[in-house]
């Protein structure tokens, strides 16, 4: 049979590691699993009763335009419309039904370390992803990607705040480098921890997409909402590429309880935000360890913390932890989620 050669390059997704395959033996209590930036809370009270409301229509398609969850994320972002509205099976899908938009052959350029699926997905659609190496604080160098733009790339992902170095760049730079950017490249913000950082001169970014014709962002209901079983995320985008995702995408990808959760979830913004805000006590908590552990870490500004220890030190409390080398970063560094605060006691005594 002849199939794609490119295909032959690119690994299946490289899970982190089980519990069976990690060499100190635990006994029987329960491990803490530290390694896909998750969050210890689960789906808000409203979203798990949309969820069991849905279950008397599962014999139905769910709603294949998602209207009553795109008018809800409408109405979180003043000047957005339905129409600027794209969603996903997770914003995993939203961004390759976006590379799927791009011509080809071409580049996306991408800053490394970042989130690894740009890679294989880009090779996936047709595209190279183009690395560009991070600046020595941890951030994406924007001098350095636009430098990296040539007439072959379509598209410049900046992951912002960046998975796993957990470092962000506020609207002002964003803005500066979309203005750089030739009209024909294709801006994409992905913005899958956007609720976790602070700096009021980070967010926003929903005003450049309206400004502009060719940026995005996408976001996800897979962290702050806790919905990562449930699969929902979704772009902002100019509606003339909205209407071209909507071509690509595969009709009724997003679940009618996922439609139904991320409604609810999305109708408790104080809710929400208090999760927000105690995530990020605990992170202070976890990095405030680190320093007095002496371990070397890069600030966060996300629900993860990457720390210059190797996942072996974690495991002895029964804690897994992603090991860096799987992410870009070099051995004997960890990206560690913050967990709940029984988890984070787990792990903290890891250091003791
Ligand atoms: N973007 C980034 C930077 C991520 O870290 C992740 C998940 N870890 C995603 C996108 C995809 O998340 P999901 O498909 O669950 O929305």
């Amino acid at each position: 049979m002849k199939t794609r050669s490119v295909l032959e390059g690119i690994g299946p997704y490289n899970p982190p590691r089980l519990r069976e395959e990690i060499s100190v033996d635990y006994g029987s209590e329960e491990y803490v699993k530290l390694t896909m930036n998750e969050l210890s809370f689960g789906p808000l009270p409203e979203a798990r009763a949309a969820i069991i409301e849905t279950l008397s229509r599962a014999g139905r398609y769910p709603d294949r335009d998602a209207t009553p969850l795109r008018e809800a994320i409408a109405h979180a972002h003043p000047g957005i419309s339905v129409g600027n509205i794209v969603v996903g099976n997770g914003s995993s899908e939203t961004l390759v039904d976006l590379m799927q938009i791009l011509d080809r052959p071409g580049e996306v350029v991408i800053p490394w370390p970042s989130f690894p699926f740009y890679v294989s997905s880009a090779r996936v659609v047709g595209l190279d992803a183009k690395k560009v190496p991070l600046d020595d604080h941890h951030r994406a160098d924007l001098d350095a990607m636009l430098a990296a733009v040539t007439r072959e790339t379509r598209a410049v992902i900046l992951c912002n705040p960046n998975n796993p170095s957990g470092t962000y760049l506020p609207l002002s730079e964003v803005r500066r480098f979309a203005d750089a950017l030739p009209e024909d490249v294709l801006l994409i913000l992905d913005e899958a921890y956007y609720e976790f950082v602070d700096d009021p001169l980070y967010s926003g970014s929903h005003d450049l997409v309206l400004e502009s014709d060719n940026v995005v962002s996408t976001r996800t209901f897979s962290k702050v909402h806790g919905l990562a079983g449930f699969r929902v995320g979704y772009a902002l985008a100019p509606e003339r590429l909205a209407d071209l995702v909507w071509r690509v995408h595969v009709p009724f990808s997003v679940n009618q309880a996922g439609q139904a959760a991320a409604t609810a979830s999305l109708g408790q913004p104080g809710a929400i935000a208090e999760r927000s805000r105690q995530m990020k006590r605990e992170r202070e908590r976890v990095q405030d360890a680190f320093e007095t552990a002496g371990l070397e870490y890069v600030p966060s500004h996300t629900n993860f913390v990457m720390v210059g220890a190797k996942p072996q030190l974690f495991e002895k409390t029964g804690v897994l932890v992603r090991e860096g080398e799987a992410l870009g970063y070099p051995v004997g560094w960890s990206r560690v989620t913050i967990g709940g605060p029984e988890e984070n006691d787990r792990l903290l005594g890891a250091l003791a």
